[in-house]
């Protein structure tokens, strides 16, 4: 058989206007600011039987070629890409061609998801990918699939394999799953990515090594959940000397006082923590059940990273039911304190399958079921505390202050204390998101 695997993705990443500017330059941004794709797709095309041709493409709706000859259609998508993936689906079965889709979205609204599909994956894929072959080849599909267990580490298959074809920069995974829980966050509701676990070191910095990029993003939930993992993966690629570069997330409590990792983590090659600190509001945290995150020691632990010569990337949100409208100027006056590198200012969206997305559901708060608006920059709910247009505009505000230019070289300079490399990822991090954010609004 011969299958298509679709990344859908929407150009809007790249910023406003990136469609019309001229191919070259199109070309310089994706040189600077590509994404690493998601593993997932690679991992079912490594798991693929031999007797089996496959093909992953990516692309916004009207860029993927629907004439292309295949038997099979497998899409795996977010929720602010569902729009995306059903035109992308409903395309591929206009023609008579069988659909599989998974991932976050589908995985939360399955029925949903099988309205544009013939079948649908709910949670991970490794167990069930040769069932649905099978399945096809005897046009026996099934509705939907399901693991009856997460998968276990040691059978997520090194993508080595695929390495010489790649024409995308794509992350390491070394973990799966996270255990805390976060009430906003889709990851951890996923079916069993509540378990957490751990690839075995060797194969992934066996991974690392043949990669053939020279800087890659874990893309690990979380690098500090179990800190005596990651020290051993790090001290493999220090004893090993790749002299690669990289990003990785981490939970503000373990990087805050885990001096070891953090030292180790330098040596290895990162260069940058992606953060989540979501809120200064301790209210706000505790009721999305936050755990890892205490607002009084972020200053101390974001200088302890800095300490150690790598730079913070941190996130913060609003519209958490204990915001109230001193939330904005009080994270503003957070992030300059904490000299956080690359702030980036998000809205709080309730994910479909999240707990926070039932409870605003069920409290009649959910404003909108356009999938497309999910994206962290709109209002999709009523806030608490304040109106929808007051939350947009403020975080608005906070973005436009955090991002004017006298801010942004405040921020490119003092990352000239990291070195040359450092430096200019600051700078272009920050010109990037100075673009990227509220373009639309
Ligand atoms: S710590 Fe991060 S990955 Fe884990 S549940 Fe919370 S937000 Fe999600």
């Amino acid at each position: 058989m011969k299958i298509l695997l679709v990344n859908p993705i929407t150009h809007s990443l790249y910023g406003k206007g990136y469609k019309d500017v001229p191919s070259l330059s199109r070309a310089l941004i994706r040189k600077l600011i590509e994404f690493p794709r998601p593993v997932s797709l690679f991992i079912l095309s490594v798991l693929t039987p031999k007797k089996h041709e496959v093909k992953i493409i990516e692309g916004e709706p009207d860029e993927i070629d629907y004439d292309i000859d295949v038997d099979l259609v497998g899409i795996s998508f977010t929720t602010r890409l569902a729009p995306l993936a059903y035109q992308i689906a409903d395309r591929f079965r206009e023609r008579g061609i069988k659909v599989v889709v998974g991932g976050w979205h589908p995985s939360a609204l399955p029925e949903e998801a099988l309205k544009h599909a013939d079948s649908v994956v709910i949670g991970e894929g490794e167990y069930i990918w040769k069932d649905i072959l099978n399945d096809l080849e005897k046009n026996k599909l099934k509705k939907f699939y399901m693991q009856s267990k997460p998968t276990d580490p040691h059978d997520i298959p090194s993508l080595i394999p695929i390495f010489k074809d790649l024409k995308v920069p794509i992350g390491i995974q070394a973990t799966r799953g996270c255990p805390y829980g976060c009430e906003f966050c889709a990851v951890t509701h996923m079916l069993h990515r509540r378990v957490f676990r751990t690839r075995p070191v060797e194969h992934v910095v066996d991974e690392i090594e043949k990669l053939p990029q020279n800087v890659f993003i874990f893309l690990d939930n979380s690098l500090t959940i179990s800190p005596e993992y990651t020290k051993k993966l790090f001290r493999e690629i220090i004893s090993r000397g790749i002299n690669k570069k990289f990003t990785c997330f981490g939970n503000i409590d373990t990087l805050g006082r885990d001096i070891e990792l953090l030292s180790l983590a330098c040596k290895a090659g990162c260069v940058a923590w992606l953060v989540g600190f979501e809120s200064v509001s301790q209210a706000s945290l505790n009721w999305v059940k936050k755990k890892t995150n205490i607002v009084k020691n972020y200053k101390s632990a974001v200088s302890k990273i800095h300490d150690h010569g790598m730079y913070v990337i941190g996130n913060f949100m609003f519209g958490f039911d204990y915001d109230t409208t001193h939330v904005f100027d009080e994270t503003i006056d957070m992030i300059k304190q904490c000299e956080i590198d690359v702030p980036d200012i998000m809205i709080l969206t309730p994910l479909p399958g999240t707990p926070l997305f039932e409870r605003l559901e069920n409290e009649g708060r959910i404003l909108t079921y356009d999938w497309s608006r999910y994206n962290f920059e709109d209002v999709v709910f009523q806030p608490k505390n304040m109106s929808a247009e007051d939350l947009l505009y403020n975080s608005m505000r906070v973005f436009k202050e955090i991002y004017s230019v006298g801010n942004i070289i405040s921020r490119v300079q003092k990352a000239m204390k990291y070195g040359l490399y450092k430096f200019i990822d600051v700078a272009i991090r920050n010109f990037y998101l100075s673009k990227r954010r509220y373009q639309e609004y």
